[in-house]
């Protein structure tokens, strides 16, 4: 049976931003309070716990790439809170945590050459495919041979589905910071590309001030130990959040309004039937789950449960403006929150020989597709290399189940094409392929860390874009202390305040 009178804290979304929060959360009352006494913490989660984004990214950080922005604080010190998680949980070892060597490179897809010395033909293969061969007439070092011939294939011919249809763009899912003032090195620093390709080479980070992790290992590392500080979760959608004080306007029904055309039934089927005109009809069911709880809140989750609470954190993601359709935060409008999913391609491979500790932000500029590409490659101490790009916006909700394949065939054969061109060692053997997730993105590219001004216990913190993982572990921190202390001390929150755009 449920104990109603211990004080309850329910977050929303078990990613790396719902996992931080529940994490300092629990750290947090576990230093003020005995077990018996300890206020609740429920984290709820729809799927898996990482099982969108927070599990699907590339897990780099960078502690200075967000300078002379409104996140600059929140990244520099998150970027030091992971190396202290790191390091007070043995994050090298269950998380793969690092330091590492960071290079942007450009990257020519046919060979950098004199001019007339190839020749480009386009066929058409049978299955539809074009392939595009590249005569090198003279050869690029003394070591090549005299006439060599490569081939690329452009991917078939997309199926006709709309998904497919919709154009990818070159997109980094990180912002690359200005380049103009930094020193080009020769392109042998990362032998593992198709160095004769690269036209230029440069070392934006270095083991100082880049990092990165396994993003999914790290948000289960974090629940683990907040489970062991007393943290509670359940796999469960919450569906709605109604205010134990509110009653929402009734609703007056016309049982002689019946849409034309039909059978004579009442256009609202739950309209008893023997109503008379005017009858006045309870619309939500919540409010019968309000009776007889001292709580603020009462979460509903799908399979029909409710949890009183006194304190709800949406950490929803690229779902955080579900949060519109919930009673409880009808003050919430949605120009406040306009995060929407950007769905991103990725693969996971191992590569034929152990790729050193170097990150690479690759920008191709193509002639066999027209236009550029940007992929990311970011190879893992595990001896796998996770590499992403092909981004598609999506003006819709992303699917209900995170777990649904979302991903475009057109943009997942693209990005393998362009991996495979600059570098085919990297794929030597593909672990996961065919995947895309949905990244949450804020419309001004600032997240929202931030209570629900007129409310007793709302909280929203989502929106983090391409830094999720970099930023999450101190938007869980600023959030616990918001839930236990009242403010933040640690961070300043004002440039992520709710009500700070409109
Ligand atoms: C391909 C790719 C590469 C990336 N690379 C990097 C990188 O290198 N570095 C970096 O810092 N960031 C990176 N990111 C961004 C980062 O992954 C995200 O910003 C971050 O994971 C967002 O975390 P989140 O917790 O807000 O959302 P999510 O991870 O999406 O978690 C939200 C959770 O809420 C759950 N949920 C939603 N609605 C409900 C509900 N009603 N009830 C219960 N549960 C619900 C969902 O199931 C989900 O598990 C990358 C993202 C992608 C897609």
């Amino acid at each position: 049976m449920m104990d109603i009178d211990r004080e309850t804290v329910v977050i929303i979304g078990a990613g790396i931003v719902g996992v931080s929060t529940a994490y300092f959360t629990v750290k947090k009352l576990a230093k003020q309070h005995s077990a018996e006494t300890r206020p609740r913490v429920v984290l709820l989660e729809q799927c898996e716990p990482g099982c969108s984004a927070s599990g699907k990214s590339g897990g780099f950080l960078a502690r200075h790439w967000s300078d002379g922005t409104d996140t600059e604080q929140l990244a520099q010190f998150s970027y030091d809170l992971h190396a202290k998680l790191a390091q007070e949980h043995d994050g090298a070892e269950r998380w793969g945590y690092r330091p590492l060597n960071t290079f942007c490179a450009e990257i020519d897809r046919i060979p950098v050459m004199p001019a007339k010395q190839h020749k480009t033909t386009h066929q058409r293969s049978e299955s539809g495919s074009v392939v595009t061969s590249i005569e090198v007439i003279a050869p690029r070092s003394s070591n090549s041979s005299a006439v060599s011939t490569m081939e690329y294939s452009n991917p078939a011919t997309p199926s006709t589905t709309a998904d497919d249809n919709q154009q990818s763009h070159a997109h980094r899912s990180i912002a690359v910071p200005d380049l103009s003032s930094v020193k080009e090195v020769s392109p042998d620093t990362v032998p593992w590309l198709k160095t004769r390709l690269v036209n230029k080479l440069r070392q934006v980070g270095d083991t100082s001030s880049t990092a990165q992790v396994d993003p999914l290992k790290l948000t289960r590392s974090l629940l683990t130990e907040a489970r062991a500080l007393g943290l509670e979760v359940i796999r469960a959608k919450a569906i709605d959040v109604a205010e134990t004080g509110y009653r929402p306007p009734v609703i007056e029904f016309s049982v002689n309004n019946k849409a034309s055309g039909d059978s004579g039934q009442p256009r609202f089927p739950d309209i008893p039937e023997n109503a008379q005109p005017t009858t006045v009809v309870e619309s939500i069911n919540i409010n019968k789950k309000k009776r007889g709880t001292s709580k603020s809140y009462i979460v509903l989750l799908d399979q029909g449960q409710d949890i009183p609470t006194d304190k709800i954190v949406v950490a929803c993601g690229a779902w955080a403006n579900s949060c519109l359709r919930w009673e409880a935060f009808r003050d919430v409008s949605a120009s406040q929150i306009p995060i929407q999913g950007l769905r991103v391609h990725y693969l996971l491979a191992r590569p034929k020989a152990p790729i050193p500790a170097q990150a690479v932000f690759a920008e191709i500029n193509g002639t066999v597709y027209s236009g550029e590409d940007a992929i990311e490659i970011y190879p893992r101490p595990d001896g796998s290399v996770f590499i992403c790009g092909e981004a598609l916006d999506d003006p819709e909700m992303p699917p209900h189940n995170p777990l649904e394949p979302v991903y475009s065939k057109r943009a997942t054969g693209r990005l393998k094409q362009i991996v495979n061109d600059v570098s085919p060692a990297l794929t030597y053997e593909m672990i996961q392929y065919g995947l895309a997730c949905h990244l949450p993105v804020h419309a001004k590219g600032i997240p929202v860390i931030s209570k629900v001004p007129s409310s007793k216990g709302l909280y929203i913190a989502a929106g983090h874009g391409c830094w999720g993982i970099l930023n999450g572990p101190a938007t869980g921190l600023a959030v616990s202390e918001l839930l236990v202390d009242g403010n933040c001390t640690s961070l300043d929150l004002s440039s992520f305040r709710l009500d700070r755009w409109y």
